[in-house]
């Protein structure tokens, strides 16, 4: 089987990783804050604060950002679970905002449409969380001056997108925003196994983030409420979690960055065979917005079911049956159970709902031969005639 995504490992990688086996530290050491920094410099952020998932990471920018009950956070139906489920963990509400039909990501024009009636009910929304979906960015310009208009924190989901650039700068550089959030799952750009990070131009986000990270213990004398009582000393201020990243897994990330653009870069000419390759066919895929370097986590295409004789379904399954990993991302988060029990149902959000029913992920990823490129394109044109 194909698989949609998959990571590249180099003996470099290796090398790294081993390396930090045989050092003193494991976790806790020296590899993290270094890994941290790199990545802050690669885009252009001040602050960094690597975690043990993207979903830790979004969770410690909710709660760095004041998310409590009471609260509403917005996100977009068409998105992994975690975007929209790391408002819950605080305890506050979810809301969503559709889609625009030609990016897949959160619309615009929705969200000020539903910021006006929003405002009108007295229920505006603390934090909107856009998700860079594919590794296409958001048009996060006019989505931060909504939110000098209506006074609400941004948290971009930028799990797909390390690598990518808006406007001709780095995804991450939280320009737009208050919070961007790196995945380094090993299905995305860059690998850690898991882990995630944080990053932020704000030092007092960044530093109630790294305390949250581990256990809300602080060893700073400044942030005690007295005197140390000797050189053991720590004290508890919040209720923080064990979100650490490992050593081992800072030093994998910090020897992949060497490689991410070289990662977009192979993406993009895939992307160009498929491109080349699907035209004619009834299919249409992502626009990539003329501003915005997609960093193409995912190759997603849908299908004209209007001009084709067979469902999606059966063209998901015809692909998977000539052992192409395709899949879907993402089924609408609000349409699944455990939000349709908080209230959301189907109709909700019509554009989400209409991108379900024709969305397929083709694999994407470094190590994919062109060849396998053109052997999927031609599975499909027959899965379409
Ligand atoms: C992968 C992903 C996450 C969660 O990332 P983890 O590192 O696996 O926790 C969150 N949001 C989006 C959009 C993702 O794709």
């Amino acid at each position: 089987m194909i698989p949609y995504g998959r990571q590249s490992i180099s003996e470099d990688d290796v090398r790294a990783v081993v390396e930090v086996l045989r050092s003193d530290f494991l976790t806790q050491g020296p590899v993290i804050p270094a890994f941290e920094r790199a990545v802050a410099e690669y885009c252009g952020a001040w602050h960094s604060v690597a975690v043990n998932s993207a979903t830790s990471a979004l969770h410690l920018a909710c709660l760095a950002l004041d998310v409590g009950p009471g609260d509403y956070v917005w996100t977009s139906p068409i998105t992994f679970v975690a975007s929209a489920n790391c408002a819950l963990y605080c305890g506050a509400s979810v809301d969503f905002v559709d889609i625009d039909p030609a990016t897949y990501n959160l619309s615009v024009e929705c969200l000020a449409e539903k910021l006006h009636q929003a405002e009108l009910r007295g229920c505006l929304p603390k934090v909107v969380i856009p998700v860079h979906l594919c590794g296409l960015s958001c048009d996060m310009e006019p989505i931060y001056r909504l939110s000098k208009q209506y006074g609400f924190k941004i948290i971009e989901d930028a799990s797909h997108a390390i690598g990518g650039k808006y406007r001709g700068e780095a995804v991450g550089n939280c320009r737009y925003s208050d919070i961007t959030v790196f995945s380094f799952h090993p299905v995305k750009i860059i690998t850690t196994g898991e882990g995630g990070m944080a990053l932020t131009n704000d030092a007092q986000l960044a530093k109630r983030m790294a305390l949250l990270r581990s256990h809300g213990i602080t060893r700073e004398h400044e942030d005690m409420t007295h005197e140390a009582d000797g050189p053991w000393y720590y004290q508890q201020i919040a209720l923080g979690f064990n979100y650490r990243m490992t050593d081992m897994q800072a030093a994998l990330g910090l020897s992949q960055l060497n490689r991410l653009d070289m990662f977009v870069n192979r993406r993009h000419e895939l992307a160009e065979i498929y491109k080349l390759h699907l035209t004619g066919l009834p299919v249409n895929w992502q626009l990539q917005a003329h501003d915005c370097r997609s960093s193409l986590h995912l190759f997603v295409i849908r299908l004209q079911l209007s001009l084709i004789g067979t469902s999606h379904l059966e063209v998901f399954r015809q692909l998977r049956s000539a052992s192409i990993g395709v899949n879907l991302h993402y089924i609408p988060v609000h349409l699944q159970p455990f939000y349709q029990n908080k209230g959301f149902q189907q109709g909700d959000y019509p554009e989400a709902e209409k991108y379900y029913a024709e969305a397929i992920t083709l694999p994407i990823y470094p190590d994919l031969l062109d060849a396998q490129v053109l052997q999927i394109v031609e599975v499909l044109r027959g899965c379409l005639q």
